[in-house]
């Protein structure tokens, strides 16, 4: 059964995360993206509220719901400001290798104080010289009785800054690429830890991101979350959980364009007319809703497929990458139909544009999706079609098969269907040998 509709405790929370987002997030969103800073007061009250942190079970004292309903949320905050949303759901990223780690008495120890005490979990895989290739990281860790030493540096940390602890990925030998890593909560007020100057961006600006540089930190065993060896694993499953959300990101950036474009259509007038009535614009907002729609349909099914326990790994990739490309295209374009205003920080769609640009970038860039998706293609995915050299025809129908004792031979390179007892000497068309060619199964009436 396929059923589209929300039951009414979606609709609900979606509606608690359209108020929160309307009356806490969008008033305050231009002030701090332009002073550069994190909003705290609203991140305080979106885990006062219930907004955040939704995702952790019901045992570990958290709210238990699935990604279905994070996108919900998320889309409504990302509505309002990308980079506070970046902010707000960054604790879901750093906390899912501990959800997904099999360390089950870690579990009990932080994830009650993630729901109860307000403290605050980023994830750490990038580092200065690699984000892409997870395998190539180079923060080292080393055995030492009951403990791991960690030394190196994460870099683009969300919410380093803030953060009360750190999932953090590491290496026992960087040669051993995708078998040396490991991963571990770490405390970072434990001795080591320090915290690099807030890294200025382009774009979400209401999100803190940081280095953060480990020195000898002694991590006891009993903060792993993975083993060495499983750690690439870990890292790869956090993703298959948080793209989803990405995906949501961008599906709330590019609904908040579209709207703020449809308004300014209906009012801008040129030529006499209000520029909505012009063809050329209609399409614009035609496309956009579109796209917007087609982006939302992905990540609810990316999202349902993670929370039926199903393998969401591909359908993260194709939200995660259609999603974030969508608000890229729709927010240029919202900037198009405003033209000279949309271009100024007066309205809101050049900080859209400025906070979507790195949806395309973190948790997998656009292209380490496609690689992701080609990978799949060529390797796993199972075609219905038969091959090309195994076409069938069908005898009756075909117009150049009506002898109807003779067998036909297709020629593998260029397709021509050659009858007779044996194939050609070569193709008329492409003068292959004989041995291009293949016996074609034919369906008789
Ligand atoms: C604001 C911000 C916040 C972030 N937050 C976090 C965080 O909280 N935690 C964290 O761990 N990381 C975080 N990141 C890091 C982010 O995940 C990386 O920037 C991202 O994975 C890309 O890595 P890179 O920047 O090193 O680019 P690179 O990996 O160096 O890639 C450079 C270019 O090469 C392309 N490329 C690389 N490999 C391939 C390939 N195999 N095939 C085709 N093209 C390829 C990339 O797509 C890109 O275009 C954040 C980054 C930013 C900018």
């Amino acid at each position: 059964m396929l059923d589209f509709s929300l039951t009414p405790e979606q609709e609900d929370l979606r509606q608690k995360a359209r108020r929160f987002a309307l009356e806490e997030v969008l008033p305050v969103a231009a002030y701090y993206d332009e002073i550069d800073q994190t909003p705290l007061p609203v991140i305080q009250k979106a885990y006062d509220e219930g907004i955040i942190n939704i995702d952790i079970p019901k045992e570990y004292g958290g709210q238990g719901l699935g990604l279905l309903e994070a996108t919900l949320v998320v889309e409504e905050i990302a509505a309002a400001c990308a980079g506070t949303a970046t902010s707000l759901f960054d604790n879901s990223l750093g906390m899912e290798p501990v959800l997904l780690s099999d360390n089950e008495a870690l579990k009990k120890r932080y994830l009650p104080k993630v729901a109860h005490e307000f403290k605050k979990i980023c994830f750490a895989t990038s580092e200065p010289t690699m984000g892409s290739d997870v395998s190539g990281l180079r923060c080292r860790a080393v055995e030492d009785g009951d403990d791991y030493i960690l030394n190196g540096t994460k870099y683009w940390i969300t919410n380093g800054g803030l953060a009360d602890y750190a999932s953090v990925f590491a290496t026992i030998d960087p040669k051993s690429k995708h078998e040396g890593i490991c991963a571990f909560l770490v405390e970072m007020d434990w001795p080591g830890v320090r915290v690099g100057r807030t890294i200025p961006k382009m774009g979400q600006r209401c999100s803190n991101t940081v280095g953060i540089n480990f020195k000898d930190v002694r991590v006891p065993k009993a903060n792993m979350l993975a083993p060495p060896g499983k750690g690439f694993v870990l890292a790869m499953k956090t993703f298959a959980r948080t793209r989803p959300t990405i995906g949501a990101f961008g599906v709330g950036a590019a609904r908040s364009a579209m709207e703020h474009a449809i308004d300014y259509a209906k009012r801008r007038k040129a030529f006499g007319m209000p520029i909505s009535g012009f063809q050329a614009i209609q399409f614009k907002l035609a496309e956009m809703y579109q796209k917007v729609e087609t982006a939302r349909l992905l990540t609810w099914q990316s999202a349902w497929e993670s929370d039926q326990g199903k393998d969401a790994n591909i359908s993260a990739s194709v939200a995660k990458m259609y999603a974030t490309e969508t608000a890229l295209e729709v927010a240029n374009e919202a900037l198009q139909v405003f033209a000279g205003y949309g271009y100024t920080k007066m309205f809101p769609v050049e900080k859209i544009l400025r906070d979507v640009r790195l949806l395309r970038i973190y948790e997998g860039t656009s292209e380490v999706q496609r690689a992701v998706l080609a990978g799949y293609l060529l390797n796993a995915y199972k075609p219905v079609m038969p091959a090309l050299e195994d076409l069938p025809l069908h005898r009756e129908l075909d117009p150049l098969g009506d002898k109807a004792d003779q067998k036909a031979w297709r020629c593998r390179m260029c397709g021509h269907v050659h009858y007779g007892d044996e194939a050609p000497e070569e193709c008329p068309y492409c003068f292959f040998p004989q041995s291009a060619f293949k016996e074609v199964k034919i369906k008789e009436a």
